[in-house]
């Protein structure tokens, strides 16, 4: 260590020691063990009808685990029951061994929220899940994926570990803070993205996948074809991908670390 050479006083040398090697240290610790290849978290967004009538039942079928984002749309109008799934399909998913993350309450963007208001949107949900049973969310969806720096203690205050973004990159827990998650999207158009993105899934990366409805009525933009959506699990069965819900990372993840990373908000 060329450092060691220079003539600096004791105390110095050990500061400047500690600051190149504190980095090494902290990263090696923020796994509890070693992310395996072929690890997929699937999200399912925005409280869409196909997750309680298509989606849960062939996620079943599979064995896989998976985390549902629910919000109560404006437009259309979550009452609007032929396109979004009541509460109690709601408490029906997590009865199921699925995973129920907070969305917001309206899908509102939390770059257009002062701290008050993203925290009344959170408390929403929370107390919706309370008065069905669900556990308290410890994860989150960043609607419109548009994400805040300004979100980050707000999010953390209310006890989330988790908080998926955008920016169609697989998410390295050594290098992204949790609560600014990168994930992929899967749509009826992105076949060859998909799955050059399942590829990715290795050396350390895990690919989160956002999916919205399985079809999408309520915004067919982000439509996912139930035959695309099949093809897709018999794909990570057949391949032997492990298939997990967002608050299963704690299997791997030292969560209190982790969340000392400093955040990325970009691709
Ligand atoms: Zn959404």
């Amino acid at each position: 260590m060329k450092i060691l050479k220079i003539k600096l006083p004791l105390p110095l040398k050990l500061a400047l020691l500690l600051a190149l090697l504190l980095p090494l240290i902290t990263n090696g610790q923020v796994l509890k063990k070693p992310i395996p290849d072929k690890l997929v978290v699937l999200t399912f967004d925005d409280a869409v009808v196909s997750h309680a009538t298509i989606v849960a039942p062939l996620l079943k079928k599979y064995g896989f685990g998976a985390t549902f984002f629910i919000c109560e749309f404006v437009t259309p109008p979550f009452t609007d029951k032929t396109k979004y799934m009541t509460w109690e399909q709601i408490a029906q998913l997590n009865k199921m061994g699925f995973e129920i993350g907070n969305h917001t309450q309206n899908h509102t963007h939390v770059n257009k929220l002062d701290s008050v208001h993203l925290m009344a949107e959170l408390k929403y949900i929370e107390d919706k899940c309370a008065e069905y049973h669900i556990p308290k969310p410890i994860s989150f969806a960043y609607p419109g994926y548009d994400t805040s720096p300004k979100a980050l203690p707000v999010l953390k205050a209310a006890g989330y570990q988790y908080a998926r973004a955008g920016f169609d990159r697989v998410y390295d827990p050594e290098k992204d803070n949790p609560l600014v998650m990168p994930g992929y999207t899967m749509l009826d158009t992105n076949k060859v993205l998909i799955y050059g993105a399942l590829k990715q899934a290795k050396a350390g990366k895990i690919l989160v996948l956002t999916i919205h409805g399985v079809p999408d009525t309520a915004h067919p933009w982000v439509n996912t074809s139930p035959a695309l959506f099949e093809e897709y699990l018999k794909y990570l069965k057949d391949n032997h991908y492990e298939v997990i819900a967002m608050r299963d990372l704690n299997t791997y993840i030292d969560i209190d670390k982790a969340l000392t990373i400093k955040p990325l908000f970009k691709k």
